[in-house]
């Protein structure tokens, strides 16, 4: 979020007031009503060197990576799965690691 915060040009403090709400685990994007992030312009993410990193790491999340289901769900609501470079698992699941280490309380490891 500090990273967000300072592309922006706004104070830590300032961002969260502006773009955060916090649930019980996690601090999440405000959603504007007329599209799915604030940050999301007609030419993708506005804040693409500063993203959060589960918009980073996107979609190598653990709950997407373990369940061919899921990703295959996510697969339907975005077009970007299943373009570019073919990625191993073993990449994937290392990749996917990467997001329990910033979330740890979401996924239970804290
Ligand atoms: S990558 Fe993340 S911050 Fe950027 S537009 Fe998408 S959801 Fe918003």
């Amino acid at each position: 979020m500090a990273r967000a915060a300072e592309y922006t040009g706004l104070t830590p403090a300032a961002f969260e007031a502006k773009y955060v709400y916090r649930t019980k685990h996690l601090r999440r994007l405000r959603k504007p009503p007329d599209r799915q992030c604030p940050f999301l312009e007609q030419g993708g993410c506005s804040i693409h060197p500063a993203k959060p990193t589960q918009c980073r790491l996107f979609p190598f999340w653990p709950e997407l990576v373990a369940d061919r289901g899921l990703w295959n769900d996510a697969g339907r609501r975005c077009p970007g799965i299943g373009q570019g470079e073919l990625i191993q698992i073993g990449t994937a699941i290392e990749i996917a690691s990467e997001m329990e280490r910033a979330y740890p309380t979401f996924y239970g490891l804290d």
